[in-house]
């Protein structure tokens, strides 16, 4: 009976490993996947297929409980998401991944390499650094810095102040943060994203001491009244962890003025972050790569490959000017860190720097790409949707149903949709009608972006995330509001929404 049972299990364990098997279904969802890429393109379906929690959850259950081909499995996971590769998608900071990614990323899983010491993955390991060199040399980082390769600017901007912090109290690591100088405070960029708060909280700073800084009339940091600011502090007696500059901003989609800044932080002696998730790529725009000047004086810097350089998540650089900071975040003790800049093993293993432990071998489809098709196309991809943004920008800026709130200086856009009916609503009563329109554009397929709030009122937001985009699909997006705007538009008639 025992003996039985093994049989049985080795039955299904070689069915479930068996290479011939593999190759058919491989077969079966690259054609998938070739042909959801053609009809994506065309936007032929829905952008967004839309259905509740409910529903999806319901068919998910009966597909794990009925044993499902992977045909069906694999098709119904293609339908029935966000459509990023539909050039009607226009919405958050997530890009279509370069199809032949997904090639390198089954090859990535494949090995599985564990990559926190280098002999789990060598190859991979190496891969790694060798992107690091390339991506930090295109910031214009000189020698002696560092970098390591994780999962998220989250988690990149956590590691870069757990740096920061840990270069500023020596004792906080090993003592806890009663230990932490107290009142220390990070120094942010007024409107940064949400994953500094978050950090300050993690790391015990406070998120009450994540001060905002004050922004100037466009939006960025204003480097006079971060220098105010600082001297306001100094004399109060409080340490200053980190400044925290954007490039660009995750709302408005603007640089702040690196260099300026550093020059300020540079004079206090106070460490520069600088979060490029979003906006690291430009530095392969002959055009754009302007908005990073001065971003090889900063102290960390972070990178998402998987925004802007159109990789699939996740996939982050993380830069220090100075390698050495990278073992401040995490390594434990002084003889450690005295081995690993002794050791060449120790040296090579990519886990010292990063939080975790086991990671995925997320450089090789970055690799792929430029191997295979040029660094110049992350620079094309850069200047495309950037032009984009500005010819929506135009488009609109001209159009008497729609506000323009921010001149683009990215790919990100802000603006209101304001048909002559709605004008005459009081502003929150507009901000009320930017909502409902948009639930109704996204439930319907036909287009998809996203909200955002401008001087407190609901308004809407566009990032051109795809370089298919064109102005096609920005005039399917207007006739698609000017549709659903009318059934609200007959209600205020009926002074449903008058206030
Ligand atoms: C997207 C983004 C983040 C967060 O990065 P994740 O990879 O989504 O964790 C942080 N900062 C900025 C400026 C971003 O654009």
């Amino acid at each position: 009976m025992d003996g039985d049972h093994y049989i049985r299990a080795q039955e299904r364990i070689l069915r479930a490993y068996s290479p011939k098997q593999f190759k058919l279904d491989a077969q079966t969802v690259f054609e998938a996947i070739a042909t959801f890429l053609m009809t994506s393109q065309l936007s032929e379906g829905s952008v967004l297929n839309w259905q509740s929690m409910h529903a999806n959850m319901g068919r998910a259950s009966k597909l794990l409980n009925e044993n499902s081909g992977i045909d069906e499995l694999i098709n119904v996971t293609l339908k029935r998401g966000q459509t990023i590769h539909d050039p009607r998608y226009m919405g958050h900071q997530v890009p279509p991944p370069i199809p032949i990614t997904a090639l390198f990323e089954a090859v990535s899983s494949i090995l599985n390499q564990g990559m926190t010491v280098y002999e789990m993955g060598p190859w991979s390991s190496a891969v790694e650094r060798v992107m690091i060199k390339e991506l930090g040399e295109q910031l214009g980082l000189k020698e002696g810095f560092g970098g390591i390769l994780t999962s998220g600017g989250s988690l990149a901007n956590l590691t870069a102040l757990l740096a920061a912090r840990n270069t500023l109290d020596k004792d906080v690591w090993s003592k806890g943060v009663t230990s932490l100088q107290k009142r220390a405070v990070i120094l942010s960029h007024g409107e940064s994203h949400y994953s500094i708060e978050r950090a300050a909280g993690i790391l015990g700073i406070g998120t009450e001491n994540n001060l905002k800084t004050k922004l100037d009339n466009h939006s960025k940091m204003d480097p006079i009244a971060l220098e105010y600011q600082i001297k306001q502090l100094k004399k109060a007696g409080q340490p200053i962890i980190a400044v925290v500059a954007s490039a660009c901003s995750t709302r408005t989609g603007v640089f702040d003025p690196i260099k300026d800044i550093a020059a300020v932080c540079k004079q206090h002696g106070i460490w520069l972050h600088v979060d490029a998730a979003h906006g690291g790529s430009v530095a392969f725009s002959e055009k754009y790569c302007y908005l990073l000047e001065g971003i090889d004086l900063a102290n960390s810097i972070v990178w998402d490959a998987h925004k802007m350089m159109f990789m699939p998540a996740l996939s982050t650089y993380l830069f220090y000017r100075n390698s050495q900071d990278q073992y401040q975040s995490l390594n434990q003790n002084a003889t450690y860190l005295f081995d690993a800049k002794g050791s060449e093993t120790l040296a090579n293993d990519t886990g010292l720097g990063t939080i975790e432990c086991t990671k995925r071998a997320a450089a090789l489809s970055l690799w792929g790409v430029w191997a295979i098709y040029g660094k110049q196309l992350f620079g094309d991809l850069v200047d495309m949707t950037f032009y984009m943004a500005k010819r929506f920008s135009e488009l609109i800026e001209k159009h008497p149903d729609f506000d323009l709130l921010n001149q683009p200086e990215s790919n990100i856009i802000l603006f209101r949709y304001l048909p002559p009916e709605v004008r005459y609503l009081t502003e929150r009563k507009q901000g009320e009608f930017q909502k409902k329109v948009r639930k109704c554009l996204i439930e319907s397929g036909e287009s998809y972006i996203v909200p955002a709030i401008d001087n407190n009122i609901s308004a809407l937001r566009m990032v051109i995330m795809n370089p298919l985009t064109t102005e096609r699909h920005f005039n399917i997006l207007i006739q698609a509001l000017q549709k659903y705007s009318k059934q609200f538009i007959e209600e205020l008639a009926g002074n449903a929404l008058i206030s």
